[in-house]
């Protein structure tokens, strides 16, 4: 799409190709794309190369989904980033995989992992820390995640800053998966809560979030605009 490749997996095949991808030793980073951050790449070179160098891209925004079917390319259905960290700690459970969780405030962070500790006692939380720390604190972040040595670290801190960090830091922190959750440990949390399912089924999940934080209005302007830029290009988006 638009020079980014796009895996037109589902859920199943996409959790599949990464419980492969967590035992392999080899450093994988996982985008979970909706419009906005495409209209970022679009925009900005060093986003678009940081897309394009990811080892996997999922559909995660609806627009992307909708995008892929207008350009006549389909992917198999949506792979919501909250669905598929989900389906990793599950399966994770099962294979005693070692998990980070980095990112949100203190608080947000600390609920979230008992929450997921409760939730999939099998799963190994081998640490987990804040988001709020400057870039002259990264190495000793890196170091206490490689001591851990998780299968899997997930990144929450706001799209525009996680995804640029894994990939900075890929070859360095060499976990398997690393992928940018968002707003994920906020509402494993209770912090914030997921839009309801009804919502989701009529794909306005993005309507939900604009309503409960309508802040991000500035950066949802990049749907429209997104939405002409596929209605003019389909022939060619890839
Ligand atoms: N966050 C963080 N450090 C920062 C900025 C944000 O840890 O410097 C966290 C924030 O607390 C929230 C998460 O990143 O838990 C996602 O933020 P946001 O909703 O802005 O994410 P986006 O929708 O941009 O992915």
């Amino acid at each position: 799409m638009f020079g980014i490749r796009v895996s037109k997996w589902g859920m199943a095949d996409t959790v599949k190709y990464l419980a492969d991808a967590a035992e392999s030793g080899k450093p994988h980073q996982v985008i979970t794309a909706n419009p906005i951050m495409v209209m970022a790449a679009l925009e900005d070179p060093l986003y678009m190369e940081i897309m394009k160098n990811a080892e996997l891209v999922v559909p995660d925004g609806t627009g992307v989904v909708w995008a892929a079917g207008k350009a006549g390319n389909p992917v198999q259905e949506r792979v919501a980033g909250f669905d598929l960290l989900h389906e990793l700690m599950k399966l994770g459970e099962q294979r005693a995989w070692k998990f980070y969780l980095l990112g949100s405030a203190p608080e947000v962070i600390q609920a979230a992992a008992e929450r997921l500790q409760m939730l999939y006692p099998g799963a190994k939380l081998a640490g987990w820390r804040d988001g709020y720390f400057t870039a002259d604190q990264d190495p000793e972040v890196i170091e206490a995640i490689k001591a851990a040595e998780p299968h899997i670290l997930f990144v929450a801190r706001g799209a525009d800053t996680q995804e640029p960090w894994i990939a900075k830091y890929k070859e360095q922190l060499g976990v398997p998966i690393m992928m940018g959750v968002g707003g994920s440990f906020d509402v494993i949390s209770g912090r914030s809560k997921r839009a309801p399912k009804w919502m989701q089924k009529l794909r306005a999940e993005w309507l939900y979030r604009l309503l409960k934080e309508p802040t991000r209005y500035r950066r949802m302007l990049a749907l429209p605009k997104f939405a002409v830029k596929v209605l003019k290009e389909k022939e060619n988006l890839g």
